[in-house]
């Protein structure tokens, strides 16, 4: 499965739709999933006056029964305010994040469109895209917030990504850390970059690579960065 070496082309592709946490920038720069949900539960401690180690069996049981939005899990079952927690993380430093001269350059080049499309809340991919310098770059992003809590891999907001930004899947390429929410995008027919330190091989995964620079160095690409030519 592997096409590291075999460059990507981007025949035909018009618009690109990344991820944004671990994908535009990465992996583990911001916040690691274990930190996230260590964050989480230490909210849900407080928000519910549990102790630590209860608050952190409350989120291993959720996330052990398959739930894919673990905050309305809490939710649901006790108290936690979706929107203090998002300040919670807003209010994280990212001073260490620096902007990414090879990543900026390619956004800033690339012709087509730019889409970001992110499980995270608004404030988060308004604020790390302000942050990184790749703000300027990104037509539209869809987001936790804006879609009312939905979250990817739910196949509908993918359909309704394409509808909002009146594009058709098969010009779109797909870039993401986490490869379930790849599943969708192929099925509708979306090519699907994965971006994950190690090469792990799935069905609706069309290629894989550690990281976007890497991505990038391995690119041939034939018109759309004419700024870039
Ligand atoms: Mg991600």
């Amino acid at each position: 499965m592997t096409i590291l070496y075999n460059p990507h082309t981007l025949t035909g592709t018009e618009t690109l739709v990344f991820d944004l946490d671990d994908t535009l920038y990465p992996h583990g720069h911001f916040l690691s999933d274990e930190r996230f949900f260590e964050m989480l539960s230490e909210f849900g401690a407080k928000q519910n006056g549990l102790t630590l180690t209860e608050a952190h069996a409350l989120t291993a049981k959720f996330l052990s029964e398959g739930t894919k939005d673990c905050m309305k899990s809490w939710q649901e079952n006790h108290t936690f305010d979706i929107e203090a927690f998002a300040k919670h993380i807003d209010s994280q430093d990212i001073s260490h994040m620096q902007p990414n001269e090879q990543v900026k350059k390619f956004l800033n080049d690339w012709q087509g469109r730019i889409v970001v499309f992110t499980n995270a809340h608004t404030t988060h991919a308004e604020r790390l895209l302000e942050h990184l310098h790749l703000r300027e770059h990104v037509e539209h992003i869809c987001d936790y917030t804006t879609r009312g809590g939905r979250m990817k891999p739910e196949f509908g907001i993918y359909e309704e990504l394409m509808t909002r930004i009146n594009e058709v899947p098969t010009n779109c390429v797909m870039f993401e850390d986490k490869h379930k929410n790849l599943e969708p995008a192929k099925t509708l027919g979306m090519q699907t970059i994965y971006f994950w330190p190690e090469e792990e091989e799935y069905s609706y995964v069309d290629r894989w690579y550690p990281d976007m620079p890497t991505w990038i160095n391995n690119l041939k690409i034939t018109g759309k960065t004419e700024k870039a030519s």
